[in-house]
């Protein structure tokens, strides 16, 4: 979970994630405010209700607290997670490659194909990558061989947005001043000037094409404010 841009609070509230970790792994307790009475409230990890990209804070106790420190708990025998994309490659160089070579690799990998905040405005991913039934799968592979695809259980593969978006068409594309980021289709871009309308506009115009083509629900990944 290396050059993920944010702050340490929005951590604990949107489990944050890359590469088949997420943060819930590694957090021991998240301490907050109560905004209504402004006491302090400890929260053990297992009381946070993490999902993908998910929390209590998100859902049942959105808006009420605010988080003002998060106790991390990290192993001091590193635990290496290389099952995902080009980070494979590491494995190709014999041994167990060291945490500064992962977060190296993580980070080359991500500036290749991520928008830099500071010179292109987004969101990062705006839509949480679908989880879906082996049957629905079954349906893709069929008419796309090609699909990339993890096995999340026996009955659920995750499928990446970003491919789904893809093969609609949209790395590129334009709507008013936002755009699909052409490295990256699941970021989109404020490349112009974007207003809100434009924003929602295009994302709306996305589901209902992934819908259209693969009867999936995408659903965002990001908080509409
Ligand atoms: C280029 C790019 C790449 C990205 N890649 C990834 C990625 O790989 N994985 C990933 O998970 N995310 C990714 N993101 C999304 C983003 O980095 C995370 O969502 C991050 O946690 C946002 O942090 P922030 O401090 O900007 O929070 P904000 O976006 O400002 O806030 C997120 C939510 O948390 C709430 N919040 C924030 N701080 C607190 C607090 N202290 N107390 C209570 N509520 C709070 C906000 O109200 C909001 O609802 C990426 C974003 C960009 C721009």
């Amino acid at each position: 979970m290396s050059y993920i841009p944010g702050e340490v609070g929005a951590s604990a509230i949107q489990n944050i994630g890359a590469y088949g970790v997420e943060v819930e792994s590694i957090i021991h307790e998240v301490d907050t405010i109560e905004v209504a009475t402004g006491q302090p409230r400890v929260f053990q990890a297992n009381e946070c209700e993490y999902g993908y990209r998910d929390s209590i804070f998100k859902n049942r106790l959105q808006g009420e607290y605010i988080v003002t420190a998060v106790v991390y708990r990290l192993s001091v025998i590193p635990v290496v997670h290389l099952d995902y994309g080009q980070l494979q490659e590491l494995r190709l160089h014999g041994g167990q490659p060291k945490a500064q070579e992962i977060r190296d690799a993580v980070i080359a990998i991500r500036q290749s194909k991520l928008p830099e905040p500071a010179e292109l405005g987004s969101a990062g991913s705006f839509f949480k990558n679908p989880v879906v039934s082996v049957e629905v799968f079954r349906q893709i592979a069929a008419s796309h061989a090609d699909v990339p695809h993890y096995v999340i259980s026996e009955n659920e593969i995750k499928i990446p947005a970003a491919w789904l978006i893809d093969q609609c068409g949209w790395k590129g594309k334009t709507h008013g001043g936002a755009a699909v980021y052409e490295k990256q289709p699941l970021i989109l871009v404020n490349r112009n000037h974007a207003t809100p309308a434009d924003i929602m506009e295009l994302s709306t115009l996305i589901e209902q094409s992934v819908l259209e083509k693969f009867n999936i629900s995408l659903s965002p990944e990001v908080n509409y404010i």
